[in-house]
Order: structure tokens, then C-alpha cells, then sequence
């Protein structure tokens, strides 16, 4: 075994599944559209060439991690296995623990986006849009940041989080589907991508009406 032969630890793949680029494309027949997540322009993302959480540019898509957390959807502890490894992504086909070169010159190419998966003009993209313009990520963002700096700001986001709540579990009650297969379409909901600001954000998920302190 070479020093660049894949080793299958799975340490990667519990770190989290990898974003699809569109070299990627024509895996999407293998993979379930609800084994997808989007993570919208704006969310803090952990970026490895810099070590730390950053804002997202741009959105981007990867496949999901499981029940809340970031490990790979296809990744079996026992034995250590890719369920899918014979299809896998540019990113997991590209990362060596030996040298990390190949994964960062994968990571600058483009990647997939909503507009890959849902054309432009149909009812869907129009929810997208108009999610996206209800709920911008970078807005709930400001008013978190505001909030933990002590500005009154509470109102406002609660409300944004609530309303999310509510137009989500609305689309997934009409659509007969769970809120967890729309990720793909509308990412994660708010409460949960504010969760690394504060904790207490996790009270959104027993209760979409909670306002106070939050
Ligand atoms: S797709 Fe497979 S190789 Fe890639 S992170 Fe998931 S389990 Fe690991």
C-alpha cells in the first residue's frame, strides 16, 4: 500500500461528507436528493486551507451528515466502510491523508448549486427564491451577532426563526415529505445553522413559537 493509498479509517468521513463540484453531476443518479444538504451563502463553514469557520461566498451542496451531526450519510463504523465507494465524489476520491495537495485543487473547482438540481421557473425554484429572500442566512447571522453583543435584536430574530419554522414544515406538510429531505432545496433550518453562535438555539427545534431569550 502506497503512502496515497486510501486506508478507509474513516477519519475523513466522520468529519463530514464532501460538498459535490459539478464533475460530480452525473453521480446525482446515484445519490437521493434527501442525502443532500445545501449549505447557503453566508452559513459558517469549517475551511481547511484556512483552519478555521468562515462565512460562505457561495452556496454549495454535499451529502449530509447523520441524525444532526456531520458524519458522512454513506459511512459505516463496522466494519469501516463507504456505502457508495464506488461512486464517490471528487473530494473523497482526492483526499490523502499523506498529502492534502490533491483535496485543496479539488476544492477550488466548481461546485454544485440548487440551479443544478431544480430548473429555473418551476414551483420549486420559485420557494427557493423565495426563501432565500425571506430568509437570508447572512441576515440572521447579523442579528445573532447583534444579539450576543448585547443589542436588542431579540424580537427580530425570533421571529425570522419562527416564521422559517412555519414556512418550512408548511412546504414538507403540503409535499408529504419530512423537513430532513428538503435540505437539499432549503438547507438546514435556521435555528440550526445558529446553533455554533449559541446553544440555546435548540429550543426552536421542540418549539418553532419560542421567543423569549433567543
Ligand atoms: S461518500 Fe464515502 S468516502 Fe466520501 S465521506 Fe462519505 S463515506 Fe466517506
Amino acid at each position: 500500500m502506497s503512502l496515497n493509498t486510501c486506508r478507509r479509517c474513516g477519519t475523513c468521513c466522520r468529519k463530514g461528507g464532501p460538498a459535490l463540484h459539478q464533475t460530480d453531476l452525473g453521480l446525482l443518479e446515484h445519490i437521493p436528493m434527501s442525502d443532500l444538504v445545501c449549505l447557503r451563502r453566508g452559513e459558517p463553514a469549517f475551511d481547511p486551507r484556512k483552519g478555521c469557520l468562515e462565512p460562505l461566498e457561495h452556496e454549495l451542496l454535499k451529502i449530509r451528515g447523520k441524525e444532526g451531526g456531520w458524519e458522512c450519510v454513506y459511512f459505516s463504523s463496522q466494519p469501516t466502510e463507504c456505502s457508495m465507494y464506488e461512486h464517490r465524489p471528487l473530494e473523497c476520491r482526492s483526499l490523502s491523508c499523506s498529502d492534502t495537495g490533491e483535496i485543496f485543487v479539488a476544492m477550488e473547482t466548481p461546485v454544485i448549486t440548487r440551479r443544478d438540481i431544480v430548473p429555473p421557473g418551476t414551483a420549486l425554484w420559485e420557494c427557493i427564491v423565495e426563501h432565500e429572500k425571506l430568509f437570508p442566512v447572512s441576515e440572521a447571522m447579523r442579528l445573532a451577532s447583534e444579539r450576543a453583543e448585547g443589542a436588542r435584536v431579540t424580537q427580530d430574530l425570533g421571529r425570522m426563526i419562527s416564521r422559517e419554522q412555519h414556512f418550512r414544515h408548511a412546504l414538507a406538510d403540503k409535499v408529504g415529505a419530512r423537513d430532513t429531505d428538503l435540505w437539499a432545496y432549503f438547507g438546514r433550518p435556521l435555528w440550526m445553522v445558529l446553533l455554533p453562535l449559541d446553544s440555546a438555539f435548540a429550543r426552536y427545534e421542540v418549539s418553532p413559537n419560542f421567543m423569549s431569550n433567543c
